[in-house]
């Protein structure tokens, strides 16, 4: 049995529990119940508060977690950063007021600066030798310039808009984050080989995601052309088509190129295009 925890309310929660449940992974979810036991695979989720995951998986009072990668940062703890997960992005950021003219980060020299990312804070800093006073907040730190309780602010920014309604503009972005799984160090071969089934599903599902799949016609002399075009798995199936002259070709195009391709084969003679999104994909 592996032992997952992730977050029992809150921002990462619901990604959370889709992940595992694209991976076909039937549980209960929490309301009074903070641990469960999946029902269809060797998994316990325990439900806690995203500041506890990364000690539990350090510590290995739970096998791997699904935290945000600025919580991980800031404990300093946390064990293996196995993969991004691609939700629950945000960035950590210094925001002054607008009324402050900023000249770089020499502006932050011996002003206090708000933050409840001390330690990220902190190592940000000495790296780029200003020396300012940090002061701890553990919530709504974007208030504590205009009580006058600080000259800036280190905070999580999604879109801006609380900032701007706070009066401060932002200036410096310390850190891009992202959900991630962690894992404790060391996991016996019996919950390691878990693990790696758990992945694997992540992987197809992910894979799935960023990838197309695509039909086409295509006539047989320019048969050449349009395979060196679609940058497929392998290389593309080519099936024969009833009238004479014509084939049918099958691939899979990356989300990132995707569009680009489809106006190069339709430049190239291909007809019939259709495009359909995958369920899964193993590489
Ligand atoms: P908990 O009760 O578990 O301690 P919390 O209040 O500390 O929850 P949330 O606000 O649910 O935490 O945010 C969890 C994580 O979601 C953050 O640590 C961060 O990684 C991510 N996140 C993404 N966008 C935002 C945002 N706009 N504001 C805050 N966190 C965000
Ligand atoms: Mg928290």
């Amino acid at each position: 049995m592996l032992r997952l925890a992730i977050q029992k309310s809150g921002r990462l929660f619901d990604d959370s529990v889709a992940l595992l449940r694209d991976a076909g992974i039937h549980f209960s979810s929490p309301n009074r119940i903070l641990r469960t036991q999946a029902s269809n695979f060797p998994l316990e989720i325990i439900f806690l508060r995203d500041d506890d995951i990364p000690e539990y998986v350090e510590d290995g009072v739970v096998d791997i977690g699904i935290v945000g990668e600025n919580i991980m940062l800031e404990k300093q703890r946390g064990g293996k950063l196995l993969e991004r997960l691609g939700f629950s992005q945000c960035r950590l950021s210094i925001a002054l007021p607008k009324s402050l003219v900023y000249e770089g980060l020499q502006t932050l020299q011996g002003k206090r600066i708000a933050t409840s990312y001390v330690n990220i804070l902190d190592n940000f800093l000495a790296k780029n030798g200003i020396s300012a006073e940090i002061i701890e907040i553990s919530g709504s730190v974007e208030i504590t310039p205009s009580l006058g309780l600080s000259d800036a602010i280190f905070d999580i920014v999604s879109s801006g808009s609380t900032l701007l309604a706070n009066g401060l503009r932002e200036v410096e972005v310390v850190l891009q984050s992202e959900a991630v799984l962690i894992a404790t160090p060391a996991l016996t071969p019996e919950k390691q080989e878990i693990l790696d089934r758990l992945r694997f599903r992540l992987d197809a599902n992910r894979n799935a995601k960023q990838h197309r799949y695509i039909l086409l016609n295509a006539p047989k002399d320019r048969l050449e052309t349009i395979i060196q075009i679609i940058p497929g798995m392998k290389s593309p199936t080519v099936l024969p088509l009833a009238e004479d002259g014509w084939v049918s070709v099958h691939s899979v195009l990356h989300e990132e190129v995707f569009w680009d391709v489809l106006e190069q084969l339709k430049a190239n003679g291909a007809q019939g295009i259709l495009v359909a999104p995958l369920e899964r994909m193993i590489l």
